[in-house]
């Protein structure tokens, strides 16, 4: 399979969503959960999500939920986790009336107190939010490392989800601009980082991959996004990435700057055009 969309806006509701995804080529699409800097998320309108999944029967897949990306699970200051658990706890609740969606967050930041212990912080905040029932995977996505960013290394990823309880409802979403200011080269080792992917986290927790050139150069810790074949990482590299045979199951995500998303619709044409 190969599913590919991008970000578009929610405020006109999930059927209205579903179908301007199809009208620009996509047969998915990622939205924020609300608005990404406030906190008050809109009423659920139900019938709106009753007709958007029976039009989306067949026609879209795994639409990805993201976040508010002002939440910080990783703080020292407990006000802020408290804030950023219940915001994630709300979404998460929400989206069980969503079957088949992802949710995606990041991980945060530890502002100061140190990589260990924002790690810590952020595994307490996903036990308190995750329960046995819930069918929602739950992605932490790779940063940058911007600032004291959490979750710029495989590794920081990993010892996230070996804290936490209910293992199989997490998983990883790879952002391509932000692996690669972290100083991984999925430029010219493709193979290699997913090989170290593998190694460390394991290929199977990675569930959605945001697709983004990058305008500032590898390792730079820069989170810049530069449309397809416009940044530092270059067209032929997102060739070899949809084409990857380890990604051949998972769904990709446009967050490139686009005004309209008449952008976004050419890019996934020219990446369905490369797809073999
Ligand atoms: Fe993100
Ligand atoms: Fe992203
Ligand atoms: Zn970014």
């Amino acid at each position: 399979m190969f599913a590919i969309g991008c970000h578009l806006s929610a405020s006109k509701g999930f059927l209205a969503m579903g179908k301007e995804a199809l009208s620009i080529g996509a047969d998915t699409f990622q939205f924020f959960t609300r608005n990404p800097r406030g906190s008050r998320a809109k009423e659920l309108d139900m019938d709106d999500i009753a007709s958007f999944l029976a039009f989306a029967e067949n026609r879209i897949r795994t639409p990805l939920a993201h976040a508010p990306y002002t939440l910080n699970p990783a703080s020292a200051d407990e006000r802020i986790r408290e804030f950023a658990l219940l915001t994630l706890a709300d979404d998460l609740k929400r989206l069980s009336h969503l079957p088949g969606s992802l949710y995606n967050l990041h991980p945060g930041s530890h502002v100061g107190q140190g990589t260990e212990p924002g790690i810590k912080q952020i595994t307490e905040v996903l036990n308190h939010i995750l329960w046995a029932e819930n069918k929602t995977p739950l992605l932490l996505e790779t940063m940058s490392g911007k600032g004291s960013e959490v979750g710029s290394r495989f590794e920081e990823l990993r010892d996230i989800m070996n804290g936490v309880e209910y293992q199989e409802q997490v998983g990883i979403c790879l952002d391509t601009c932000h692996v690669y200011a972290a100083g991984y080269d999925i430029v010219n080792e493709l193979d290699g980082v997913l090989e170290e992917f593998d190694r460390i986290i394991g290929l199977e927790k990675l569930r959605a991959i945001h697709l983004n050139d990058s305008m500032h150069p590898m390792g730079s810790h820069k989170d810049r996004h530069a449309k397809i074949g416009e940044g530092t990482i270059g067209f032929s590299a997102f060739c070899r990435i949809v084409n990857h045979p380890a990604l051949q199951n998972v769904p990709f995500y446009l967050e490139t700057p686009q005004e309209t998303v008449t952008g976004y619709a050419e890019e996934i044409k020219r990446l369905r055009e490369v797809r073999k």
